[in-house]
């Protein structure tokens, strides 16, 4: 057999097992990369993240962004558990931190590696603001947004590699695209955006977790408007192709019957 059918047929093969659905919208996806590898890739770049940054020493704010980010996670986890998506939250391992850092950005990594930005604090006011924020971070993640981008980004020819060889022969290529995919670069222009789809994905089941969770979805009309009218720098994880403010909020405000069905006060 020549090289490039057994390449077609490993391709094909994978594409076939890299078939999943995703966790409340039903949508059909495709993730090239197997997700422990995803998870274990994602530990050491957190880690990284974490020596190169500032950590928040404003304790009540980092105790914040702990409190709703557990509240959240372990609620999504009783559901996936409890609807037969349990493998959507195998080998996660839940960590919460603030950094010193004025962009007003928050990010999620695989198995639940999340980062707020003190700067993101002034959009999101209140606690329940900030669950909006969480529950939105947490949705990438539950989907495997990063794992879809990333497989569009690296395209087939990581197939034969494999991401962990990837990253033991070229760490800083590697670690370019595994922090843009997770958007925690601010630099636009080596930025690989969400889609608009995965945006409005996030958005839809990051309203519904907040709301399982005991906060009022509906803070997250007013949280988009203040980001909408802040005219100024937004998050680069929503920058570029997310939807419009106007239609972003339109679309919250469609979604918000539903995810009220969850709200437990
Ligand atoms: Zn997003």
């Amino acid at each position: 057999m020549s090289k490039i059918k057994i390449i077609s047929i490993i391709a094909a093969l994978a594409f076939i097992t890299a078939c999943a659905t995703v966790p409340i919208t039903g949508r059909k996806q495709m993730n090239l990369f197997p997700e422990n590898q995803m998870i274990a890739t994602s530990l050491t770049q957190y880690d990284t993240f974490l020596k190169e940054n500032k950590l928040s020493t404003n304790k009540e704010q980092s105790e914040m962004v702990k409190r709703v980010g557990k509240r959240i996670a372990e609620v999504v986890e009783i559901f996936m558990k409890d609807n037969g998506m349990a493998d959507r939250v195998d080998g996660f391992a839940w960590e919460f931190n603030l950094v010193e850092d004025a962009t007003p950005n928050a990010w999620c990594m695989p198995g639940g590696k999340v980062v707020f930005y003190t700067g993101i604090l002034p959009y999101t006011q209140t606690e329940a603001g900030l669950a909006v924020v969480m529950g939105h971070e947490i949705a990438h993640a539950i989907a495997r947004h990063g794992n879809e981008r990333m497989s569009q980004q690296m395209g087939i020819q990581a197939l034969g590699t494999g991401l962990s060889v990837l990253v033991n022969e070229k760490p800083a290529e590697t670690q370019q695209i595994w922090m843009t995919a997770f958007g925690a670069v601010s630099n636009v222009g080596v930025m690989l955006p969400f889609s608009r789809s995965h945006e409005t994905e996030a958005d839809k089941m990051g309203l519904i977790f907040m709301a399982m969770a005991g906060y009022d979805p509906a803070v997250a009309v007013d949280f988009w408007k203040r980001m909408g009218e802040s005219g100024g720098q937004k998050p680069p994880e929503f920058l570029s192709t997310h939807p419009a403010d106007d239609t972003r909020v339109q679309n919250l405000r469609a979604f918000l019957p539903e995810a009220m069905k969850y709200y437990k006060k």
